[in-house]
């Protein structure tokens, strides 16, 4: 008899079918190889049931039924149910099962809730558990199977995760929407970091902008010319609440001559920072390249699947001593490479050793070790996939470098007044002198109010880099710019060659970016800046790195953040959710530490620290209680018009586009008569929310095909007029022949269609005809239009070409007619 093995999806199973069977033949839903069926999942094809699963009654939704606990069953994912069979199928044909899904939490869950549905539970099985796809690792696994049992912790901490999550997301999201009349979507995790969001928001938006002043002043002496910027004392600060104090202390130094008091020199070195983690990666490829948490998450996925990464999903930034010597025969691997072989070439494999903290630490994998590339490389990447796949091998190759050696250098300077109008005081440049000539402390102290006696001071620094290290590798290290030249020692006789005085603004907090939205999920909410600290806070974030990204793109589906440009911003939806929650007083639906806990109790559970059952009943407790919480709830808490989905940016008033069902319109209609609405369907056409926005914008959509009664198609654009709020049809009927004619008429450029193109527009007429909205009317002149659009055919054509070229806005609109 033949063992099943299940792999999470299609393409994992064929990885494992080409190491392992030698050869094997494609069947419906599985590979046969000579002692194995290899079939797979896709994703999850068995769920926890919904509620109108257990009473059909709960398919609508009411306050007075929740909360709902029930006795969780399962059932099929929606159009699971071929491939279940199958898998039933090949099971009665088997002696034993193996888990090969994904090396992790999910994966062991999709294997189990598989087995549990189909009841198989009594078939003996084994779980292969590998870190990446490369025929070698998956051998290696087949050879070193484990007895299933071994993950029965994590199966549990799986289990209590995906129940805990549908007992807070439908009780919570139900009591929510039936409260307060619309639909709000929370989760467990998703409503914490949502949180967080609309804190950092109110942050910002309470922060009020204090202006200060700083003095800078420039210093020459024999070998030097650098700035410096006034101190307060030793240091402090080097703010002035006060223009006319800044003003007065770059009086009082300019033109004069200083003193070097103290020059400090020391060396600091930079490690290669260390191996990537799922989420290190999101946020530095956010940082670096503006990609999305998801979007970085899918490219390593499909890198993963490629073969050419390890197992993506890592919660850990070390290898063991496994991983070590993976990473060195990856890197062995690596020498013939064109672009990373003389990096290669020039690393010291010396460096890479088990004693070396940096890179290994057994301790720290725990399910998987690091990010790191395979022994397969890849030849033909671009784009997006090489961005990620470089990043992930030259943080490797980072570690065959020594650290970066950086000079740091500190220097005060000195200039000694007597008053604000006396002379300056020429300070001998001999260190013997110095004693006598440098007033003593008590004069420095009071050096922050002009007037009387004693020194100003100013401190310059700069940072020189001795040696790049790895930088050359994975530091983006350029040569620096010409830096300046600060003294090297003290009791040089410097000149002060000019003092300004700057005005500046005390900054607001940083919105998040989704780079440091992830960090911050990572350390719940706690701002750390060290990595030991971060290392130590990674078992109690918000989610994992596996589900951090889509938790990201959960808040923008339901509408609760938005990006502008990399900043994410809460909605007005989102902040109202938010501050319902706070009115309800359910701060544990808010609190990222509490969630990151709970994320604490489950990787408990999965390493048999943690009993289940008391997360099960933390879980369902919290239910009962939001439940309980709401009943006093009023629906007025809610404003809903205020909170409707900001579309876009009304071009007329600029008002808030709002959608509604018909359209999307202008929340001023009602108060300021706007009439800017761009309606849903047009001339029977839907308008995507592409074009709407493409008209609110620009004015005018892209060309789109309409089409007749006689179900004949045209191509028009639709041009939109903000001033009346009016959308209108300029068509022409753009005929295969006259595009090509478009086409070689704008590659040859001769002056000579040119000049025909404007005689044509003398006769030209072009079409608009204006239809508020579609109607009976509109659609019957919509086939006359059609008819009449055919005979301007040509002259419409040439007319568009000649706007198009007016307006410089060619290139899109050429596309689209190409
Ligand atoms: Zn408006």
């Amino acid at each position: 008899m033949k063992t099943l093995i299940i792999a999470e999806k299609p393409s994992a199973a064929e990885a494992i079918a080409e190491a392992i069977a030698g050869s094997y033949q494609k069947k419906r839903g599985y590979l046969e190889g000579p002692d194995y069926y290899i079939t797979w999942a896709v994703g999850h094809l068995v769920q926890l049931a919904e509620p109108e699963d257990y009473r059909s009654s709960l398919k609508r939704w009411r306050f007075g039924d929740l909360p709902i606990i029930p006795d969780f069953q399962l059932r099929p994912v929606k159009k699971a149910e071929g491939q279940l069979k199958t898998i039933a199928g090949l099971a009665k044909k088997s002696r034993g099962l193996i888990n090969a899904c994904d090396a992790a939490r999910e994966g062991e869950l999709i294997f189990r809730y598989i087995v549990a549905y189909l009841r198989m539970e009594g078939m003996p099985a084994w779980r292969l558990w590998t870190a990446s796809l490369t025929g070698e690792a998956i051998r290696a696994a087949m050879a070193d199977l484990k007895p299933l049992e071994r993950y029965d912790n994590l199966f549990k901490s799986a289990r209590c995760r995906s129940e805990g999550d549908w007992l807070i997301g439908i009780n919570a999201t139900r009591a929510f929407t039936t409260r307060f009349g619309e639909l709000l979507s929370l989760g467990r995790v998703q409503t914490p970091v949502l949180a967080m969001i609309c804190e950092n928001r109110r942050r910002r938006d309470a922060f009020v902008p204090e202006t200060y002043w700083e003095v800078w002043a420039r210093f020459r002496g024999e070998g030097c010319d650098y700035r410096g910027v006034w101190l307060q004392e030793k240091g402090e600060t080097r703010r002035l609440n006060e223009k006319v104090k800044a003003e007065a202390i770059a009086a009082a130094v300019d033109g004069r001559n200083g003193e070097v008091r103290q020059v400090e020199e020391k060396e600091s070195r930079e490690l290669p920072p260390r191996l990537y983690d799922l989420t290190t990666l999101q946020r530095e490829c956010n940082r670096l390249f503006g990609f999305s948490a998801s979007k970085t998450l899918k490219i390593a996925q499909e890198l993963y699947d490629s073969k050419f990464i390890t197992y993506p999903r890592t919660n850990s930034r070390f290898v063991d001593k496994h991983g070590l010597a993976l990473l060195r025969r990856v890197v062995s691997s690596l020498a013939g490479h064109p672009v990373y072989g003389p990096f290669v070439a020039k690393g010291n494999p010396q460096l890479v050793h088990e004693r070396n903290r940096n890179i290994c630490r057994p301790e720290a994998v725990e399910d998987h070790h690091a990010l790191l590339p395979t022994t397969l490389v890849p030849s033909g990447l671009v784009g997006d996939k090489l961005k990620v796949y470089d990043r992930i091998v030259r943080r490797v190759l980072a570690h065959y470098y020594l650290p970066a050696r950086y000079r740091e250098r500190v220097v005060l300077t000195g200039v000694p007044f007597e008053s604000t109008t006396g002379k300056a005081t020429v300070l001998p440049a001999d260190a013997s002198a110095k004693a006598t000539a440098v007033p003593d402390s008590a004069h420095i102290k009071e050096a922050g109010v002009p007037g009387g006696a004693g020194v100003y001071l100013f401190r310059s620094a700069e940072k020189a880099i001795i040696d790049p290290g790895w930088k050359v590798v994975d530091g983006g290290w350029t040569p620096p710019k010409e830096q300046e030249r600060l003294p090297e020692r003290t009791g040089l006789a410097v000149f002060c060659a000019g003092a300004e005085v700057m005005e500046k603004q005390t900054e607001p907090p940083k919105a998040y970016t989704e780079g440091s939205l992830l960090a911050a999920m990572e350390t719940a909410g706690k701002q750390l800046d060290d990595e030991e600290l971060r290392e130590i806070m990674k078992d109690a974030g918000l989610g994992t790195p596996a589900t951090r990204a889509a938790t990201i793109e959960r808040l923008k589906e339901v509408g609760y953040i938005e990006l502008q440009g990399k900043q994410i911003e809460p909605t007005p939806k989102g902040m109202a959710l938010v501050s319902l929650v706070e009115k309800s007083e359910i701060p544990i639906l808010l609190s990222a530490e509490m969630t990151g806990r709970w994320e604490k109790f489950l990787n408990e559970i999965a390493r048999g620290n943690a009993q289940p059952l008391e997360f099960n009943r933390r879980v369902s407790d919290l239910a009962v209680h939001l439940v309980k919480q709401l009943e006093a709830a009023e629906k007025s808490w809610y404003d809903k018009s205020a909170c409707a989905r900001r579309f876009g940016i009304c071009p007329r008033c600029g008002g808030a586009i709002v959608e509604n069902r018909k359209a999307y319109g202008c929340a001023n209609w009602k108060d300021e008569n706007c009439p800017v609405t761009i309606w849903k369907t047009f001339k029977g056409k839907r308008i995507t929310e592409k074009t709407a926005l493409a008209l609110l914008e620009k004015g005018r959509s892209p060309r789109l095909r309409f089409y007749t009664k006689e179900k004949k198609p045209y191509p028009a654009v639709i041009v939109f007029d903000a001033q009346t709020g009016m959308m209108n049809l300029e068509f022409s009927s753009a005929t295969t022949k006259s595009t090509k004619s478009t086409r070689s008429t704008r590659s040859k450029k001769s002056t000579a269609s040119v000049e025909s193109i404007g005689a044509a527009e003398t006769n030209g007429s072009t079409k608009t005809v204006k239809t508020p909205k579609p109607s009976k009317k509109a659609k019957a002149a919509e086939a006359a239009e059609a008819a009449e659009a055919a005979n301007n055919a040509v002259t419409v054509e040439k007319r568009r070409r000649r706007s198009a070229k007016k307006d410089g806005a060619s290139g899109d609109d050429l596309k689209s007619a190409l």
